[in-house]
């Protein structure tokens, strides 16, 4: 009798002891695990991250973004122009949304323009004020001070914060050099740590060379297409009429061969060239 009473005695104490050794065995993992979260989030760069969720658009006539494993990002630099209607109208019937990375020199001029590219779903995002590559890539403040003036004005404008990018000659340019060694690394460096997206090109139309004719963009664009994302460079100036005139036949061409277009927001995997200054 005596004999099983220790019996039962010793196993409910191991019980006891394996039971606290467990729980505090459970406690210690959980702070060591709670305490990793953080970290291991803080680690991922914001654009690698989750996709950030749906704010609420105040746009009417939203052109749906879908993003695909052959995506087109079609984007239009150095407007708005007496062009930028027509290359909306070809988007607006395609049913196509687009980039725009505007300049200063005429976003006065079509305000209503930029808006009704805002309105309709597109990014409109930001080139530079001046687009004046000896004032720009002088100093690191000049730059600074540009961007700032092109992003309050595409505010003033849209009513949204643009945080969309691209460098003046993309950030592959070597004209900076002349002015001042090491601007674009230390420019995109700042870019990237202040929350700023930018955006360089891996499918060029050429209607940045000379005078084209809108069968050599079209044939330049649709033979540089490729499985994957595709951030194509067009331009939306006043001289690029054949690049305005060779969209419908582009679209008809990726829609024909199964690609998708989307517009770029800060979610868009960025495509950056390789910095030479
Ligand atoms: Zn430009």
């Amino acid at each position: 009798m005596n004999n099983k009473l220790k019996i039962i005695s010793v196993i409910l104490l191991t019980f006891l002891i394996v039971a606290f050794a467990m729980r505090s065995l459970y406690k210690k993992v959980e702070i060591v695990e709670v305490g990793k979260i953080p970290i291991a989030f803080n680690q991922i760069k914001p654009e690698l991250s989750i996709k950030h969720p749906k704010t609420p658009s105040p746009r009417t006539n939203e052109i749906p973004s879908v993003v695909s494993d052959k995506t087109i990002y079609l984007t239009f630099d150095d407007g708005p122009s007496y062009l930028t209607t027509q290359i909306l109208d070809t988007l607006k019937q395609e049913n196509v949304p687009a980039t725009f990375f505007v300049i200063g020199a005429h976003i006065d001029e079509y305000q209503d323009t930029v808006k009704r590219a805002y309105n309709e779903g597109h990014t409109v995002a930001l080139h530079s004020f001046t687009h004046n590559y000896k004032y720009i890539y002088s100093a690191d403040q000049n730059y600074f001070d540009d961007l700032n003036k092109i992003k309050n004005k595409v505010y003033n404008i849209t009513g949204n914060n643009s945080r969309i990018i691209r460098l003046p000659g993309g950030s592959s340019n070597t004209v900076s050099k002349k002015y001042n060694q090491g601007i674009v690394s230390r420019i995109t460096n700042k870019l990237n740590d202040n929350d700023y997206y930018y955006f360089d090109w891996n499918v060029d139309s050429g209607d940045a060379s000379g005078k084209l004719t809108k069968d050599q963009i079209y044939h330049n664009t649709i033979s540089a297409l490729h499985q994957g994302q595709n951030i194509v460079l067009m331009h939306d100036t006043a001289v690029k009429k054949s690049t305005a005139e060779a969209l419908p036949a582009i679209i008809k061409y990726a829609k024909d061969n199964g690609y998708t277009f989307a517009r770029i927001t800060k979610d868009t995997r960025t495509t950056h060239h390789h910095i030479n200054n």
